[in-house]
């Protein structure tokens, strides 16, 4: 497991660490909204646009190349990243919400009325409001998962609801929640039996484990580089090169045809059918040194660490007289979960948690996380959530304890 010093070798990396709240150093927990970028990826994209910024894929001369080159070098590194089939099954977007909206408008076509959408209860809304949409013009039906009681997703009510008539199948590959992570692969090859579309959103589960899209045998999973250490502003599309192929468009203009006649056009093959106009290079050049980044300090040094504090913060929280976990349960150093800590404080709202906890310097997030439905199941409106990276310490979990700890005597409650 990564030690304290390599921990504190790594923050050196990451300026923005170094910032003062008031004059309490700054614990950084949330990095399940986004993460902090090192050193590496915030110069990469600074010197793309230092020294080769043109608009690439449509120029003859020497910036425009390189600009070609540097951002279809990034496409291949992803690839290997996910383990594609091909490289061609890359395609950047804005995010993992642009990603979604692409398929879901891309997949509409296929959908008749009585169709059904399969989702689980644990989504973002980025992978649950583009379904509502796209089912309610189609005429399809939108189905929900639920959890069994330790917040895993419940394998009979999934064997219950799959059917011929179900097309597409879209799970979380990890809950920005409850950390709930589901064994994709056994869902994916069931859902395959009836002929389903196996999409997987990764976002959260991409910068804390290692992932590989062929053992999921999934038809297509979506991330944001700025979940891992990366830009804000670019996301990845990943899907097997034949189905993107039998897909029309999601935005149309330059880039993105072969020819183009006064009343119609004919598109270009993937990925450039999908990439309309000027791409962000910049971003997937900051995409690709923040891979390079976590592929050096290893996605397995990173799961088993990031699990480590998660499993200190999660044992501390559930020890606080008044505080209530929303987590997967099981705490063995063997159980797979997301790096989230998600809790209430009886008789306190939790954005006056987050807002005593920013006080002692504690950078947490409050709300529904963007999974409302979700929130409403597990019988809360709101709640506050802790999330780790590696570049947190054993010593900032002992700070969001005790900050923790104190929240209803810094508020004068007890
Ligand atoms: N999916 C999950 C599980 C997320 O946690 C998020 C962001 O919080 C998204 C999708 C959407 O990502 P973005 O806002 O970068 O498009």
């Amino acid at each position: 497991m990564l030690s304290q010093a390599e921990v504190r070798e790594i923050r050196k990396e990451f300026p923005i660490l170094t910032t003062k709240v008031g004059d309490k150093p700054l614990v950084y927990l949330d990095n399940a909204a986004t993460t902090q970028k090192p050193r590496q990826v915030i110069e990469a994209e600074a010197n793309y646009y230092l020294t080769a910024n043109a608009n690439p894929h449509r120029g003859a001369h020497k910036l425009a190349n390189m600009a070609t080159e540097l951002y279809e070098n990034c496409r291949r590194q992803v690839a290997k990243f996910l383990h594609a089939y091909r490289v061609n099954e890359i395609v950047f977007t804005k995010g993992a919400t642009e990603s979604l909206n692409l398929l879901a408008y891309t997949l509409a076509p296929r959908l008749e009325p009585g169709d059904e959408i399969l989702i689980s209860i644990l989504e973002h809304h980025a992978n649950l409001i583009p379904w509502q949409y796209i089912a309610r013009e189609r005429g399809a039906k939108l189905r929900y998962l639920y959890l069994d009681e330790k917040l895993e997703l419940d394998w009979s009510d999934y064997l219950a609801k799959l059917n011929e008539q179900t097309k597409i199948v879209s799970l979380t590959a990890c809950s920005n929640v409850t950390g709930t992570r589901p064994d994709l692969s056994k869902y994916f090859a069931k859902a395959k039996e009836f002929g389903a579309v196996c999409i997987t959103d990764s976002t959260q589960l991409i910068p804390h484990a290692p992932f590989d899209v062929r053992e999921l045998g999934a038809d297509f999973a979506v991330c944001s580089s700025h979940k891992i250490y990366g830009p804000m502003g670019t996301g990845v599309l990943w899907g097997r090169y034949e189905l993107l192929e039998s897909m029309p468009p999601y935005h149309y203009g330059g880039d993105m045809i072969e020819s183009v006649d006064e009343q119609s056009a004919c598109f270009a093959r993937p990925a450039s059918r999908f990439e309309a106009g000027t791409v962000n290079v910049g971003g997937v050049v900051g995409l690709g040194a923040a891979l390079d980044f976590v592929s050096e300090i290893g996605l397995e040094n990173i799961d088993e660490y990031e699990r480590h504090l998660t499993e200190l913060a999660l044992e501390a929280v559930a020890q606080i007289k008044g505080c209530q976990l929303f987590s997967v349960a099981g705490t063995s150093p063997a159980y797979l979960r997301g790096a989230v800590v998600p809790f209430s404080y009886e008789g306190i709202h939790p954005h006056d948690v987050a807002t005593v906890l920013n006080e002692q310097g504690v950078a947490v997030r409050a709300g529904h996380h963007c999974a409302e439905p979700l929130h409403r199941h597990l019988g809360v409106n709101s709640t506050c959530r802790a999330s780790f990276s590696f570049y947190n310490t054993e010593e900032e979990v002992e700070r969001f304890i005790e900050a923790l700890t104190a929240v209803p005597k810094l508020m004068g409650l007890r």
